[in-house]
């Protein structure tokens, strides 16, 4: 039996799948596949595979460096690689050793803007067949599957904001160039547009060449793209899709930033998902991520008969309940912290609301129609998708356990009494560090792993003397 029969736990969907891949490969002339693994920063990462290696790789996987999951987002692997555990107490991790890449057959693409090349998402295993305790997928897995146990589905609309940049052109300078723990200096970028036209038809259409072809790529990936627009701030675009059903959503979230780049790479632009990029008048990017939960008979399991049922309630109040310890997933990154301002449109506490766009929780649609959900306002559009959406969904049906009740919605979201949303990373890490039951929940050997990283990206943060001390403090005293 090969190692993927053995150990890859593929359903008969992925088996019709890789039957499918095989003969798409050979009819649509597929020179290469990037065969990928989401890392813990929602970054995806693999080898690029020649199309003829590729039925080997269905079988037996592909081996690929475990320190991969070692490393904060400079590049720096936080934990003692080299250790027979790799410093993260797991034996098939030790000596940065292979774990392997068991690719998930139907997330197959062929990738619109390089031509002849197909992109696979895999799922890790170590090389025993057992499933990476830290791999970002495999978490989201588990907690569709406590889902699952309760015949719940998770369902997801996505609603990203990025921002859209000129970027001066040249030759990388030696300052520029990065070092683990040491990124090189971030070139000088500007606008594509003066901002603050909120959905402006005319800032749209000085954009077309790009958002139409962005239009065209999504769709032809597959993913349910549903609206396309410019935002608030300078240079800020916002897209938006149609539900999505589970693990797909976070596949989405990956994909769709991957094209984002890439099609604006090729038009000669970045586009950032980094949340609040250092440019005059910025505007903060959200990902604000809507979620219902659905009953395996498709019905909307959020719609009771009187506007949200008890299951839409205690998801609710487990959402606040592990709300601040979940910041850590939903906006794991120091610059992210910056976007929680008053009346900003962005959360600053942890609360919920009807229908109101300074709430953390938005409760949006209508029990009539059966679209009520909730609309999660806190993440920023750098998070990892997998860990944000699992960090959510365990959060959400701790509370439908509970049978906890979210208490009234805020009238004055910018003005009501509430926890506040941690102002740093590092409050977000102690938040986690405090909340031991949504470590449980999550998985211990993830969420330590993980806060581990994050601690790691906070002490060099803290650790650097940043050029608003410099302007502050250098004449002054
Ligand atoms: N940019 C705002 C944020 O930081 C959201 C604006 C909106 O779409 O309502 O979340
Ligand atoms: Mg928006």
């Amino acid at each position: 039996m090969s190692f993927v029969e053995e150990h890859g736990g593929w359903d008969d969907g992925q088996r019709e799948a890789a039957r499918q891949l095989r003969e798409r490969v050979d009819v649509e002339g597929i020179e290469a596949v990037r065969v990928g693994v989401v890392d813990l920063h929602g970054l995806v990462r693999g080898k690029t595979v020649m199309a003829d290696q590729l039925p080997g790789i269905l079988a037996g996987g592909l081996p690929i460096v475990s320190t991969l999951l070692s490393k904060d987002t400079s590049g720096r692997t936080v934990y003692g690689a080299f250790a027979p555990d790799g410093g993260v107490g797991v034996a098939g991790m030790g000596g940065a050793g292979d774990v392997v890449m068991v690719p998930d057959p139907t997330t197959f693409r062929v990738l619109p803007w390089a031509p002849g090349t197909g992109w696979l998402l895999s799922d890790l295993r170590l090389t025993d067949g057992a499933p990476v305790p830290f791999d970002p997928r495999g978490t989201l897995r588990a907690a569709l599957a406590r889902a699952a146990e309760r015949d719940l589905e998770l369902v997801t609309g996505l609603e990203l904001e990025f921002h859209l940049l000129h970027v001066e052109d040249g030759p990388l300078d030696p300052a520029e160039i990065n070092r683990p723990g040491a990124p090189g200096r971030a070139r000088a970028v500007s606008p594509v547009d003066r901002g603050y036209q909120l959905l402006s038809e005319d800032r749209a259409d000085a954009l077309e060449p790009f958002l139409a072809e962005l239009a065209r790529t999504l769709r032809a990936l597959g993913i349910p793209l549903r609206t396309v627009e410019v935002e608030f701030g300078p240079g800020q675009v916002e897209v938006t899709t149609a539900p999505l059903r589970g693990l797909a959503g976070a596949d989405a979230v990956v994909l769709l930033r991957s094209a984002v780049r890439s099609v604006a790479r090729r038009a000669g632009l970045l586009a950032t998902f980094m949340c609040r990029p250092q440019l005059p008048e910025a505007c903060s990017s959200g990902w604000h991520l809507h979620q219902s939960l659905e009953h395996p008979d498709g019905g909307n399991a959020f719609v009771g008969d009187d506007g949200l049922s008890e299951v839409g309630r205690g998801y609710l109040a487990g959402l606040l309940r592990h709300a601040r310890a979940g910041c850590v997933f939903a906006v794991p990154t120091v610059n992210g912290y910056k976007r929680f301002q008053p009346f900003s449109m962005a959360p600053d506490r942890v609360l919920w609301a009807h229908d109101n766009r300074a709430a953390m929780l938005r409760v949006v649609g209508s029990a009539e129609r059966g679209d009520l959900h909730v609309e999660n306002r806190a993440g920023e559009p750098a998070a990892n998708p997998y860990l944000a959406m699992a960090a959510q969904l365990v959060a959400g049906l701790d509370g439908v356990d509970r049978g906890l009740d979210p208490g009234p919605s805020a009238d004055q979201p910018y003005a009501t009494e509430a926890p506040r949303l941690p102002t740093s990373l590092t409050e977000a890490v102690r938040a986690l560090d405090g909340d031991t039951e949504l470590r449980a929940l999550l998985g211990p050997a993830l969420v330590d792993h993980y806060a581990g990283v994050k601690r790691a990206e906070v002490a060099r943060f803290e650790a650097a003397v940043t050029d608003w001390e410099q302007r502050e403090y250098l004449h002054l005293f």
